[in-house]
């Protein structure tokens, strides 16, 4: 038996790692599974390279959970160690100073540190008590067994152990004997090695078996019997790891399921990610059916490190837009030992987001090549997707411009350029501005839909709920261009063209009409307007101003206050070439004159759905006694 001293600088390393981690203390099973599946690889590749030529025999690593004697261990089959390498792994390296350990881990001020392979140490962040008891794979070697209870001091004797392989036995502190659990352990190995690549055991689970060997009865089926079989908590060849060309489309989808079970919803599509220059990233990104709710699908991506689950809160490590997507990405190139503001910061972390973001939108632009009527059908429910990408990233912005669609109130989709064309000569006003109308809910505002159409125009639906930002971001990107909503002014308004219809009113009459128009409207809400449309167009029309509008969907989608409150005013545009408004200004009964304008105003307030309550029951009352 020898006995010796840890080399450590400051007194003892123990209460830093405490101190220090407390908020991550379920890492250290992470750390003891990575270590043990690690020791099995090697074994594996020493084999496969005929270094070993033992029997691997079975290498799953078992966990178990002693409840009484408050410890886990954690048992590999992998290469083991020697005396001499327990020294070298264990005792120099691992122990080799509170200061080195503040450096090599870089903590932080405060508390919270990020994710980081803390290794062995973390053991210690719930143990009172650690013991290793190992056998080297060599010929001949002698299985030795380490202990350290937390102090620089550790002892460390030849034992007897058959096996190949290391056994980490945690005797539980006091502050972590909310480990001593098994429910517990298995909850977190489901988080953390739910796809490492060799079978790790936890328990025992039942399931409902036929029994073997038992005949059945004429007429009968043999009876399931509760059956208690070992717990293998991981998939060992997740999909991701797999070669894409053999990959079977429902295998996809399987592993969307596995991956959330909780999610009814199938993908759309998804782009299997897979890169070794300039560095190493694997993955499968599902793009889900993402309509507006924005928030509930974040935090859905899944970060791993060669298979260990790390994270799932990837603000800044993967772009903005690309936290709606689901699925996992596995890269060993991500530094996983520092905080994640210094991840934010990495280079490698920087490239990656960006291949990430080039992958999606060739993957996005391939699909509209080469099948655009597939693409068209899936648009929809893309829109809200590519639409977040263009506003938070510009480079996706120019990736995205050749495989945006407008889909118009009739159903067709166009791109951005195919658009242009289809609307330019029409839709031109008088100062060679392009026009872009368009309809938020065809129902509400079909009278206006009909006017423009009437015309000639085309009129596209923006009905997502990020469309009236985006329309403030396209609206600067093309040329000569404008967008209007087709209720934000009468169509000779919204384009405007040189020639001006003549007006039948004199200046005079104008000025009674509007008068007349403003005694019966409300004017805290409506400012009266004297148009000179075409005959055949709408006698009277509500409108808001284009700006006005916009202003405040901005204020609501960013869930501020509005300014105006919920007040919201409105143009009242009457059409003084219509021939009802000369037939009201002949009027000469006062009362049969108020009674028209009346019914006029709520006639138009009806097609914009503001005619409610007791305004709606006197319009009635007034229509009936008018017929
Ligand atoms: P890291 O894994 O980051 O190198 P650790 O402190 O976790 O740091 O482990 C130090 C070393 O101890 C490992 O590199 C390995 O050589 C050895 N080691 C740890 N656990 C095992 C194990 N279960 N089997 C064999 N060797 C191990």
């Amino acid at each position: 038996m020898s006995k010796g001293q840890i080399n450590v600088q400051t007194e003892n390393i123990f209460p830093v790692i405490k101190k220090f981690l407390y908020s991550e203390h379920d890492i250290f099973i992470r750390e003891l599974i990575s270590n043990a599946v690690d020791a099995t690889q090697k074994l594996k590749t020493l084999s496969t390279m005929g270094k070993f030529d033992g029997e691997l025999g079975d290498l799953t690593i078992h966990v178990k959970v002693d409840k009484d004697a408050h410890t886990i261990t954690v048992s590999d089959h992998g290469i083991g160690m020697t005396a001499e390498e327990v020294d070298k792994y264990i005792n120099q390296i691992a122990f080799s100073g509170a200061e080195e350990f503040l450096e090599k881990f870089k903590m932080e001020e405060g508390n919270i540190i990020g994710h980081f392979g803390l290794g062995f140490y973390s053991a210690f962040m719930v143990s009172e008590k650690v013991d290793i008891i190992t056998r080297s794979y060599q010929t001949d070697a002698k299985a030795v067994k380490w202990s350290c209870n937390g102090s620089p001091d550790y002892e460390m004797e030849e034992c007897d152990k058959e096996e190949r392989g290391t056994d980490i036995i945690l005797h539980l502190a006091e502050d972590g004997m909310e480990f001593a659990d098994e429910q517990k352990i298995v909850a977190l190995l489901r988080k953390y090695c739910r796809f490492l690549p060799i079978p790790i055991q936890c328990g025992e689970e039942t399931r409902w078996e036929k029994p073997e060997g038992v005949e059945p009865k004429e007429g009968e089926e043999v009876k399931e019997v509760e059956v208690k079989v070992p717990r293998i908590i991981n998939n060992t060849h997740p999909l991701w790891k797999q070669s894409p060309s053999t990959i079977k489309p429902e295998e996809y989808l399987d592993f969307y399921r596995e991956l959330y079970p909780m999610t009814f919803e199938e993908p759309l599509f998804q782009i299997h990610l897979n890169v070794d220059y300039p560095f190493n990233l694997t993955g499968i990104l599902y793009f889900p059916k993402v309509r507006n709710q924005l928030e509930i699908q974040k935090n859905k991506v899944q970060l791993y490190c060669n298979q260990v689950f790390i994270t799932d809160q990837l603000e800044g490590v993967i772009p903005e837009f690309m936290m709606l997507l689901h699925g996992v990405i596995d890269s060993p190139d991500i530094p996983l030992n520092v905080s994640r503001s210094y991840l934010q910061s990495d280079a490698n972390v920087k490239k990656i987001s960006s291949h990430i973001t080039k992958k999606v939108a060739d993957k996005l632009e391939e699909m509209f090549k080469n099948n655009r009527e597939e693409y068209e059908k899936k648009w929809d429910d893309l829109k809200v997707f590519i639409e977040y990408g263009c506003i938070t990233d510009e480079k996706f912005y120019e990736r995205a411009k050749n495989f945006i669609l407008f889909k118009n109130v009739d159903g067709k989709y166009f791109t951005m350029d195919e658009y242009r064309t289809n609307i330019e000569t029409l839709q031109r006003d008088k100062n060679d501005v392009v026009v872009y109308l368009y309809a938020n809910n065809t129902d509400n505002q079909h009278v206006y839909i009909q006017s423009a159409k009437e015309k000639g125009y085309d009129v596209l639906l923006m009905d997502g709920f990020l469309d009236t930002h985006f329309i403030n971001l396209l609206e600067p990107k093309i040329e000569k261009c404008r967008f209007a909503r087709v209720d934000a002014d009468v169509m000779e308004k919204l384009i405007e063209k040189d020639e001006v219809m003549p007006a039948k009113l004199s200046e005079d009459e104008q000025k009674t009409l509007k008068e007349t128009f403003e005694k019966c409207a409300d004017k805290e809400k409506f400012t009266v307007n004297i148009a000179n449309l075409s005959e055949t167009e709408l006698p009277i029309m509500i409108t808001q101003n284009e700006f006005m509008r916009r202003f405040q969907d901005m204020q609501k989608l960013s869930g501020q206050q509005s300014f105006y409150g919920d007040y919201n005013h409105y143009n009242l545009v009457v059409n003084g070439n219509h021939p009802i408004a000369s037939k009201i200004l002949a009027e000469q009964d006062e009362n049969a004159k108020e009674k028209m304008t009346h019914q006029l105003i709520d006639l138009a307030l009806l097609s914009q759905n503001l005619l409610t309550g007791e305004k709606l029951s006197e319009f009635v009352k007034r229509s009936v006694e008018m017929m």
